[in-house]
């Protein structure tokens, strides 16, 4: 087996040894391998051991990796900030918008929808006291759901957060959990919870995450990028 393999089934088994302790099914866990400033030929070798979903957090990169990619049945999931500009781009590469935290992004990628299919997106919620890293505002979260609900060409489909860095992820995940519950009043079928990364994804999946993104514990350590 190689290393990339062992790595990726020790994951799943981690995944599947939390599921349980928390009385879920492993089957209901989506785990998203984020392979952000790898190349993508370890995108492709995941793919042959049977990764169906993969996270990205640069328009450029995702772009270029789709395309290259394209023929491989793939799910892309955009999970980095997203500049207003690289709307349309984004919306033509990913199959799910991680991280829509304002109105003006929500409404470039609803204007630059090409076909009737619906994108998915989830809303990012901050879940720290610092305005500047990516997310809602908690307090803003129904807004920012309501003007996403009125735009047909999104399928909002939950929240996503990123556990603060100063603060225990089981309490953080705890306060995406009650966010989450707010915008599932609003919208019953945004039933997803995107959090849980290499370091904390045992206390997201027993705070009800749905969506695992996780990178370098299966895809090793990230390339230096100057
Ligand atoms: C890079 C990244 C991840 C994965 O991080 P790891 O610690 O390598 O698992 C998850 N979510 C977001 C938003 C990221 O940017």
């Amino acid at each position: 087996m190689s290393e990339l393999a062992a790595r990726l089934s020790a994951i799943d088994a981690q995944i599947a040894d939390a599921a349980r302790r928390s009385g879920r099914d492993p089957a209901e866990l989506t785990r998203i391998v984020v392979t952000k400033f790898h190349p993508s030929s370890l995108v492709r070798e995941l793919h042959a051991l049977g990764v169906s979903d993969v996270g990205e957090n640069r328009q450029q990169e995702l772009s270029a990796k789709q395309a290259e990619l394209a023929a491989l049945e793939l799910r892309w999931h955009f999970i980095g900030q997203a500049q207003t500009n690289k709307a349309a781009s984004i919306r033509r590469s990913a199959d799910a918008v991680h991280s829509v935290d304002r109105e003006r992004l929500a409404d470039a990628l609803h204007r630059a929808a090409e076909d009737e299919t619906p994108l998915d997106v989830l809303a990012q919620i901050n879940l720290t006291d610092d305005p500047g890293r990516g997310g809602v505002a908690p307090g803003a979260v129904e807004a920012l759901v309501e003007h996403i609900l009125a735009l047909p060409s999104l399928r909002l489909r939950g929240v996503m957060a990123v556990a603060p860095l100063d603060e225990e992820p089981a309490s953080a995940f705890a306060r995406l959990r009650g966010i989450a519950d707010r915008v599932i009043a609003l919208a019953p079928e945004a039933s997803w919870i995107s959090a849980g990364m290499t370091g904390d994804f045992a206390e997201a999946i027993a705070a009800g995450a749905t969506h695992l993104r996780i990178g370098s514990a299966i895809t090793g350590p990230r390339p230096e990028r100057g």
